[in-house]
C-alpha cells in the first residue's frame, strides 16, 4: 500500500494533499476566536513563471493576488513578539514568513511594501555574505530590516539539526550573534528561528529555546498566540489559490478534536491523544499524514491496528505503524491525525504532530 501511494505521479500526490487539506479545512465548525488560531504562511522562492519542477516556488503574480486578497479582506501582518507582548493585536492577524534568504524574495518584499504588509525573513547565516549570487547579501538583509521587515535565523548552514550536532551548536551559538552584529540598530532583538527543513525533536527544540523565543516548524496549522513552537502552512505554486484562501479564512473555525497528551515534537514510540469531542467511535478512522522527505507533499496511511482507544484516550503505537507503513530509508517523519467521514477528512491533531526517527545511513536525505 505504501509503495502504491508513493509511486503515484507527483500531481496525484498534490491532488491528495489538496483533498486532505481542503477537506480538513472546510469541515470544521466554529469554536475558537481568531486570536488563538493565527494563520502563518511560509514561502520559499518566487519566479515569473510557475516552475513545475520545484515544489517550493510560486509566482510573483500569485503572490500579488494573495497580498491584494489579504488587504481587501482586512488582514494585517504582524510578528509573534507583538502578539505575545500585547503590543499589537490586529483584528485579523496573519504572519508572513519566508525561508532560505533567496534573492527572489526581495521583489515579494516590494509587493508587500506596496500593500503595507511586513514579512519575517529567515536567513541562513553561512550563506549571507557581502556578495552572493542566490542568497541575500548582507546589505539586502539590511534593506529588508530598514523597511520594517523582520529577520530571523534559519539554522546556520541549513543542515538538519536533528542529525548534525555541528549544525545544532552553530545555530545555537552563532546564528543569533551573526544577525545581531549584522543588523545592529536596524532591528531590536533576534528572537525568531526556523528549523532547517522543519526538522526538530524535543532535544533541538529545548536547546534552541535558550536563544530564541519563537521556533517555527512546517507543521501545518495555526499559531495559538502563545506557544513557542509555531506551525506554518507551506505554500507553493502547486497549490490552488483557493487553498490559500481556505487556510486563511477557516482559521476561525479551527479546533482540534484531540489534544496531544505528549507535547508537539515529542519523540516517543507511543503517542497518546485525549479526545475532546463526542465523535462516535465507529465514525473515526484515523490516518497519519506526513510530508514526503522533501517536506512538500503529503501521503496518508490508515493507522489500523496501531491505534487503540481506551476511554477518552487514543493510543498510537508509532513504532509499529512506522515499520509497517514507511520506507526504511525515511528518517524524518511528521504526521497529523485526521478523521475521515465519507469523503471528508478533518484534522484531529493540532497541526502535524512530529515524529523523527533516525535510521542508519540516512544522512543523505538531508544533504
Ligand atoms: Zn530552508
Amino acid at each position: 500500500m505504501l509503495a502504491k501511494e508513493e509511486s503515484h505521479p507527483r500531481y496525484r500526490s498534490l491532488v491528495l494533499t489538496l483533498m486532505l487539506l481542503l477537506g480538513a479545512l472546510s469541515f470544521l465548525h466554529a469554536r475558537s476566536s481568531a486570536s488563538d488560531a493565527i494563520p502563518v504562511l511560509c514561502f520559499h522562492y518566487f519566479s515569473n513563471k510557475a516552475d513545475s519542477a520545484d515544489n517550493l516556488t510560486d509566482t510573483y503574480e500569485r503572490f500579488e493576488i494573495l497580498t491584494q486578497y489579504l488587504s481587501q479582506n482586512g488582514y494585517e501582518s504582524c510578528f509573534p513578539a507583538e502578539i505575545q507582548q500585547h503590543d499589537r493585536r490586529p483584528e485579523k492577524p496573519v504572519i508572513l514568513t519566508f525561508d532560505d534568504g533567496d534573492k527572489s524574495q526581495l521583489r515579494a518584499a516590494r509587493i508587500m511594501d506596496r500593500y503595507g504588509f511586513k514579512g519575517l525573513f529567515f536567513i541562513i547565516p553561512a550563506r549571507t555574505r557581502d556578495s552572493t549570487e542566490k542568497s541575500f547579501t548582507k546589505s539586502e538583509v539590511l534593506w529588508l530590516a530598514e523597511r520594517g521587515h523582520r529577520i530571523g535565523a534559519h539554522g546556520y548552514e541549513h543542515q538538519s539539526m536533528v542529525d548534525s550536532v555541528r549544525e545544532l551548536k552553530r545555530s545555537l551559538n552563532e546564528s543569533q550573534p551573526f544577525l545581531k552584529t549584522l543588523l545592529g540598530e536596524k532591528q531590536k532583538g533576534v528572537e525568531d528561528f526556523a528549523f532547517p527543513f522543519g526538522y526538530y525533536d524535543d532535544r533541538t527544540a529545548e536547546k534552541m529555546q535558550q536563544a530564541f523565543k519563537f521556533l517555527y516548524t512546517v507543521n501545518p496549522g495555526y499559531w495559538d498566540g502563545t506557544s513557542v513552537l509555531i506551525p506554518r502552512m507551506l505554500l507553493s505554486g502547486r497549490k490552488d489559490m483557493e487553498f490559500y484562501y481556505h487556510y486563511l479564512e477557516r482559521s476561525d473555525d479551527y479546533r482540534p478534536a484531540l489534544a496531544p497528551v505528549t507535547r508537539d515534537g515529542a519523540k516517543s514510540d507511543v503517542v497518546k491523544l485525549r479526545r475532546t469531542d463526542n465523535i462516535p467511535a465507529d465514525k473515526i478512522r484515523l490516518f497519519s499524514v506526513s510530508p514526503d522527505t522533501s517536506g512538500t507533499m503529503y501521503v496518508s496511511h490508515p493507522l489500523g491496528s496501531s491505534l487503540q482507544a481506551r476511554d477518552d484516550t487514543l493510543i498510537i503505537d508509532l513504532k509499529t505503524h512506522l515499520e509497517r507503513c514507511y520506507a526504511p530509508q525515511r528518517s524524518a517523519i511528521s504526521y497529523a491525525l485526521v478523521q475521515r467521514t465519507g469523503d471528508r477528512i478533518e484534522y484531529l491533531s493540532n497541526g502535524l504532530l512530529n515524529w523523527i526517527e533516525k535510521e542508519p545511513g540516512s544522512e543523505a536525505l538531508y544533504k
